[in-house]
């Protein structure tokens, strides 16, 4: 579903990416880990587009529908493209930045009207639909300030979801949550799972990690160092640096 080939990115003299080499396959869950700073929301967001990158490759559903930077520079982007990577990829961030505006079915009918100009009444249609699926078919009228974080959470999956993604994007979904609240949008992601869909997720919820995800990467300083079944890594890390880091997280 999504390839990165030689991925680089720098800030100014920091790089942030290190010839990152990715291949995610349909209906995988994998489990991106790593210490602060190590460039996790950075290659996601490169996979959204909100990001450029310096050199290498992004496909999305194996079709060049990513970035290419070759030796020869950026191959320019067209806006059509962007928009259409974006839409394959669904981004859902730690802080859920909800329309404070809309209702939360506005929210989640607001891609399919705005961006790809379906009917209100379809999209309206969709939307309640994917807030059933999220545990919330009667918030629909609710404004986000009359919902809790978790609902908020989900009503913002619900709102990725509702522009059919290729690929889920999770960078940190639960860790503005309270306690109780963590669960219920983890379920979700349980249950998008069974539903066959395509994930990654930047999360230190290490149940849901044993539990849910396929696959284990682990960055540091820019690098993939490790990748490796949840099992084998948690309880076998192979290298230093991931033996550091687990040691910090209990
Ligand atoms: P965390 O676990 O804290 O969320 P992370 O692994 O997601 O960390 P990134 O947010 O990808 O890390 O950041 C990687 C590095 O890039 C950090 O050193 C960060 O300060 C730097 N960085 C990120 N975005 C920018 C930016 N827009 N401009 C300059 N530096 C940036
Ligand atoms: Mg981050």
């Amino acid at each position: 579903v999504a390839r990165v080939v030689d991925v680089n990115k720098s800030f100014g003299t920091l790089q942030v990416l290190k010839n990152i080499n990715l291949e995610i396959h349909k209906g995988e869950v994998v489990l991106l880990l790593g210490p602060s700073g190590s460039g996790k929301s950075t290659l996601l967001r490169t996979l959204n587009v909100l990001e450029t990158i310096d050199s290498g490759e992004i496909t999305i559903s194996d079709e060049l529908m990513g970035q290419r930077v070759t030796a020869k520079g950026l191959r320019p982007l067209r806006e059509s493209r962007i928009a259409e990577q974006r839409r394959r990829t669904g981004m859902v961030f730690q802080q859920f930045n909800l329309f404070p505006n809309m209702t939360a079915l506005e929210n989640v009918a607001a891609g399919p009207i705005h961006v790809e100009g379906k009917s209100k009444r379809e999209a309206t249609a969709a939307a309640k639909e994917l807030l059933a699926m999220v545990g919330l078919p009667d918030k629909g009228s609710n404004y986000p300030i009359h919902l809790s974080g978790g609902q908020q959470q989900r009503v913002a999956i619900a709102r990725a979801l509702a522009m059919r993604p290729d690929i889920m994007l999770f960078d940190e979904p639960t860790s503005a949550l309270d306690p109780e609240m963590v669960k219920e949008v983890l379920e979700t992601l349980v249950n998008l799972r069974r539903d066959g869909m395509t994930m990654i997720v930047v999360s230190h919820e290490m149940s849901f990690a044993r539990a849910a995800a396929d696959r284990v990467i682990f960055m540091d300083a820019g690098e993939i160092v490790e990748e490796a079944s949840p099992a084998d890594f948690f309880d076998n890390p192979k290298t230093e640096r991931a033996c550091k880091f687990l040691g910090q997280l209990v």
